[in-house]
């Protein structure tokens, strides 16, 4: 398997770096500074590009990585079939299976924050973007409520052990936001205590485990009695799925 480590980049935001005998993959390199930086000091050379979607913080480094790369064949960039994708040479629409870095990465389609997003799975590590993020998810500029709630219902559906590696550092002010939906939830207090610590000490909040989320993230919580209550009184007209998901998504993004 490669490792996983990240490429801090703009304010919040983390590109991975998949990383194995010298040869790297990043995924959603919104800018190519620091990636060429990283693939300098470390000897690497860039074997892979994974888009997760059209947003210029994941995909604004691909020509300039690409052009710098100069190998034959070119780097190869995998990116969503329907969106706007600068060098993309690979057109994905979700389950299509790729090998890279001898191993099988799955694409798998998340519409909602824009309406071709893509989510790549490589063994129990998923690489989402902003579909999900720590205890939130992204806001939907393309997509329906419904789109993001199937989408989100994907994810949820993986092993729990799964480590999701989503695109920005966003998680202490989604568990603000969680511990209103949800006051009397243990789980949200103590991941709340345990990302303070990390961020304090300068350490990044992600990867966390699909089973964390589900214990503490409100948009994967949406049959919860607790939370069909607070999205109740925040505007969901009934207690379905995609409307309690919709009334916290509204609610979020006021908040
Ligand atoms: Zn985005
Ligand atoms: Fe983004």
């Amino acid at each position: 398997m490669f490792e996983i480590s990240f490429i801090p980049a703009f304010k919040d935001n983390y590109i991975w770096l998949l990383c194995r005998d010298r040869q790297a993959v990043v995924v959603d390199p919104g800018d190519a500074a620091p990636v060429l930086a990283r693939l300098a000091k470390d000897g690497l050379t860039l074997a892979g590009i994974l888009i997760t979607h059209h947003h210029a913080d994941h995909q604004g480094g691909v020509g300039e990585l690409t052009a710098r790369a100069l190998s034959c064949p070119p780097v190869p960039v995998f990116a969503p079939a329907s969106e706007s994708i600068t060098g993309r040479t690979t057109p994905l629409d979700g389950g299509e299976r790729l090998l890279l870095l001898g191993e099988t990465v799955e694409a798998l389609a998340v519409p909602g924050h824009t309406a071709g997003h893509l989510a790549y799975l490589a063994g129990d590590c998923l690489f989402c973007g902003d579909t999900l993020f720590g205890a939130g998810c992204g806001r939907l500029f393309e997509g329906t409520p419904g789109q993001m709630a199937a989408s989100l219902a994907t994810i949820a559906a993986l092993p729990p052990a799964t480590r999701i590696y989503c695109a920005h550092e966003y998680t202490e002010a989604n568990l603000r936001f969680a511990a209103a939906v949800e006051p009397d939830n243990p789980a949200i207090a103590a991941r709340a205590a345990r990302v303070a610590k990390l961020r304090r000490a300068g350490l990044p909040s992600v990867p966390s485990t699909l089973a964390e989320e589900l214990a503490t993230n409100p948009f994967l919580r949406c049959r919860e009695p607790a939370v069909i209550e607070a999205a109740r009184q925040h505007g969901a007209p009934d207690q379905t799925a995609v409307a309690v998901f919709a009334a916290l998504r509204g609610w979020r993004n006021g908040f």
